[in-house]
């Protein structure tokens, strides 16, 4: 009889959106009355700019005639999205990519899930504590995480680096040695950015004892300090040792239309091999290309008109996130993050648990957000809330809780 990849037995089950979701319900049954401000999910809620909705639309006009249909998408993506991405992203950055150096997807969650793949199951992983849960689950898949400890929340071979408020919520360089090591900056949750500085100290280490950085740079689009990098690739040497993540979603609003591209250069070699080749192969084999039509949304992020649209875009979201930092830092509470990123991570007030504020949050200002203990168990005692809500009702969020 057939048997199942028992790895996945081992995972102890995401509860985090669920549990939320369902004392939202269960709260909101019981209080009708109740207008209750969600600040929790990662998921944008303007509408995509009016650029990308015109590229949209002749695009599936072309898709109806005869003369411009399109079938299946080069595996790798289009050259009109990875001359421009390469262009925008990163020859205007000063970085040395080349177009072929692009992998287009439908996503940076597919991606870093994905990427774990071209790499020896006896890889050794270290990720941040708290983390983005992807880059674990898709490791603990693979049977490359060990046994779980349920009452430390930790697995058995991975490496935690822990990112606390005495480090400014950036990992110290391990004391044992990884092999693959994802990083993810601007922070999901801890909205933490990393210097330039700080950046090159991890490429220079990887590139020292042979590692992979696994960057993840969903979030660049909200930087707004100059020593921060917008990617992996303005550090010296990052080339032969990074791969970098990036996605339309946060920075474009595609969560819904699937857009993302993982960057892998050509001379990233680990055991004579190339690792473009393998990303290559991989996506020819797995993979058929993400839709004509979003690519074209894509190109149009980099327009002009789109570029333009988009900063509003980012604007908005950013003075939401300013908000909630000053107003919850002038009623007394520990704030980081929302300065290049959309969200603002707090400390919860008088020792309460991650879960006891959730609860509290809930009852006594109608306001959602999320346990920073779903991330791990270095969020303890944190919880996190999103700028992607409107603007008034961040406010009104806002002020309610100053009110408690
Ligand atoms: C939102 C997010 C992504 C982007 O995911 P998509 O699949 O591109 O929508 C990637 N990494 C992190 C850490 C994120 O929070």
């Amino acid at each position: 009889m057939v048997k199942i990849n028992d790895n996945y037995l081992k995972l102890p089950g995401s509860y985090l959106f669920s549990t939320i979701g369902k004392k939202v319900r269960e709260y909101s049954g019981s209080h009708p009355d109740k207008k209750i401000i969600r600040l929790g999910i990662g998921d944008v809620t303007l509408p995509l700019a009016p650029a990308i909705i015109s590229a949209l639309h002749s695009a599936v006009d072309e898709m109806g005639r005869a003369e411009t249909f399109r079938g299946y998408a080069p595996d790798l993506g289009y050259d009109f999205l990875r001359e421009a991405i390469a262009e925008h992203d990163y020859r205007a950055r000063g970085c040395a990519i080349d177009a072929d150096e692009i992998f287009v997807s439908d996503g940076a969650k597919c991606d870093s899930g994905n990427i774990q793949e071209i790499f020896s199951l006896d890889s050794r992983v270290a990720v941040c504590d708290p983390v983005y849960p992807v880059y674990v689950d898709s490791n603990v898949m693979a049977g490359r995480a060990g046994n779980y400890d349920s009452d430390a929340g930790t697995w058995s071979d991975v490496i935690y680096m822990p990112c606390t408020a005495d480090n400014a919520f950036v990992p110290e360089l391990p004391d044992e040695t990884p092999d693959l090591i994802y990083l993810c900056f601007p922070n999901n949750p801890t909205g933490a950015a990393v210097t330039k500085a700080r950046l090159q100290e991890w490429v220079d280490y990887a590139c020292k004892v042979g590692a992979v950085i696994l960057y993840d740079a969903a979030y660049e689009a909200y930087i707004t300090e100059d020593d921060v990098p917008h990617s992996i690739y303005e550090c010296d040497g990052a080339k032969s040792c990074a791969i970098e993540l990036r996605s339309f979603s946060k920075n474009a609003g595609f969560t819904g239309l699937r857009l993302g591209f993982a960057v892998v250069p050509k001379g990233l070699e680990r055991g004579g091999v190339s690792l473009h080749a393998l990303w290559a192969r991989r996506h020819g084999t797995k993979y058929n290309g993400a839709p004509y039509i979003v690519q074209r949304a894509g190109e149009a992020v980099y327009s002009q008109a789109g570029k333009a649209q988009l900063a509003e875009q980012i604007a908005y979201y950013r003075k939401n996130a300013d908000y909630i930092y000053k107003g919850l830092k002038e009623a007394g509470y520990t704030v980081s993050g929302g300065v290049n990123s959309p969200y603002i991570w707090l400390k919860t007030p008088k020792g309460m648990s991650s879960w006891e504020f959730f609860d509290c949050l809930l009852e006594k200002a109608d306001v959602v957000g999320t346990p920073g203990s779903g991330f791990g168990p270095g969020g303890e005692g944190y919880f996190r809330l999103t700028a992607f809500g409107s603007y008034e009702n961040t406010v009104e969020a806002v002020d309610r809780i100053r009110a408690l």
